[in-house]
């Protein structure tokens, strides 16, 4: 039996599908001599069925695996068994996303053998006419045949519009990426280590292109993809209302009269000194959402300071009066258990918390991660104590807060545990920013 050059096999799963639909975009326009099909492993055992028909037949095999940090320790496992169904010389398993980008080493020592270093069209699209053979190939680190540990740098960052946000091929819809990268360097966060400290926007006339193809394929919903929702347009902290206007006003059109345009509710953040009349009235007159997520992170200025969130506590209040005023629900992101946070940091963060479920807001309460790529990798994992934790759940009972913070305290731990065992030279758990407090204190 002769199969084709290449199999693309993607363990597919929920969490990422975004990520593999834009590779699938990617991959559906590429002109290349590799014959090569794609398969979707939605299980372990789905995934290892195709690997052992590919091999069956002969063909090279790519098995693409993507995860962000927290699950890295739960696919190194499902890898394993993986490979104790199926292994052969004939396929590789290549890890992509911000935790194969941050910590390829960790990557590699935990079963993959090739970490994807940075975005991931171009690597994969190279990878594809190499038939999987990594060298030569910018955006990998693997271990060559000596076991030598082998960089070929961080892939090249292209404009958003050089590839499609979905597959059309493929059938794999999401919401659409209008923005990557980010001007703003919070200490928890990965996108600007992942995407570049600037913004790339993908055109007004492309993200039409894309609503044209949804609509066209009986899709009515359009959601964006974009780290801080009314920066579309911006190169800078100042918004552009003009070029909001003239993305949703586009996108509206597109979609059509059935159709729903949404924006700045989940997955697009909106930072809080971004929120006003005239923004929020444009989200009102185009958008289907009535709610809208804002990120506070913390109830404490000092706190905020030293994440370099840019923004303080009176813009988030101001934020979620103003949503209240023009009619939207306000959810509220807040992280506790930041490094340097203290006792009366805690309790600025739950009184904000109190004070802004009773104006109506939800609060979407995390733990502190201390995240490969950025700046906070090396702190200790958030912890929040037990009197925190029943105030959390009184909240919580009221219907005001929810999340997943007890699992993310777990995650920390864990994340904390990998950021020991591989050391970045010259630094240590302790080089923390610490911003003192005020006279007034
Ligand atoms: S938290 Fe949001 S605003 Fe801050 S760096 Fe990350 S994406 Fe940008």
């Amino acid at each position: 039996m002769s199969g084709p050059d290449l199999v693309v096999v993607l363990r597919y799963r929920k969490a990422v599908t975004y990520g593999f639909h834009v590779l699938l975009g990617a991959l559906e326009e590429h002109e290349t001599t590799t014959g090569f099909v794609v398969h979707f492993g939605d299980t372990p055992e789905s995934t290892a069925a195709h690997i052992r028909a590919a091999v069956d037949g002969g063909s090279r095999v790519l098995v693409l695996w993507s995860f962000y940090s927290p699950d890295a320790a739960g696919l190194a496992g499902e890898l394993k068994r993986i490979r104790e169904i199926v292994d052969s010389p004939l396929v590789t398993h290549v890890a992509g996303g911000v935790h194969a980008t941050a910590e390829p080493v960790h990557t590699l020592d935990a079963g993959w053998d090739l970490a994807a270093v940075g975005e991931g069209e171009a690597t994969l699209l190279a990878l594809v006419d190499a038939k999987g053979d990594p060298q030569g190939i910018p955006g990998l680190a693997y271990r060559d045949a000596a076991g030598n540990l082998v960089r070929t740098g961080k892939a090249k960052q292209r404009p958003l519009g050089d590839f499609r946000g979905f597959s059309l091929k493929w059938d794999k819809f999401n919401a659409l990426e209008i923005t990557r990268g980010c001007v703003y360097a919070c200490r928890f966060c990965q996108t600007p280590f992942m995407f570049s400290a600037r913004f790339r926007h993908r055109s007004v006339a492309n993200v039409r292109w894309h609503v044209d193809q949804m609509r066209a394929r009986g899709l009515r919903d359009v959601g964006f993809i974009t780290p801080t929702a009314l920066s579309y347009g911006s190169q800078s902290e100042e918004p552009d209302l003009a070029a909001v206007e003239e993305l949703l006003a586009a996108c509206r059109e597109g979609i059509g009269p059935g159709g729903r345009v949404f924006f700045g509710s989940f997955p697009s953040e909106i930072r809080p000194e971004h929120v006003s009349r005239e923004a929020l009235r444009l989200v009102k007159k185009y958008c289907f959402n009535n709610n809208i997520i804002v990120g506070a992170q913390s109830g404490s200025d000092r706190v905020l300071d030293a994440a370099k969130r840019g923004h303080g506590v009176e813009e988030v209040r101001r934020a979620v009066r103003l949503g209240v005023e023009e009619g939207f629900r306000i959810n509220v992101d807040m992280i506790f258990g930041m490094p340097g946070e203290d006792e009366r940091d805690v309790g600025d963060s739950l009184a904000l918390a109190r004070e802004l479920a009773d104006l109506g807001a939800r609060i979407h309460a995390h733990t502190f991660m201390p995240l490969p790529g950025t700046p906070w990798r090396d702190a200790p994992p958030g912890d929040v104590d037990p009197a925190t934790i029943r105030e959390v759940d009184r909240l919580s009972q009221r219907g005001a807060l929810y999340g997943h913070w007890q699992k993310q305290r777990d995650h920390a731990a864990r994340l904390a545990a990998v950021a020991e065992a591989y050391p970045r030279p010259g630094r240590s758990r302790t080089i923390l920013t610490q911003v003192p407090r005020t006279g007034a204190e």
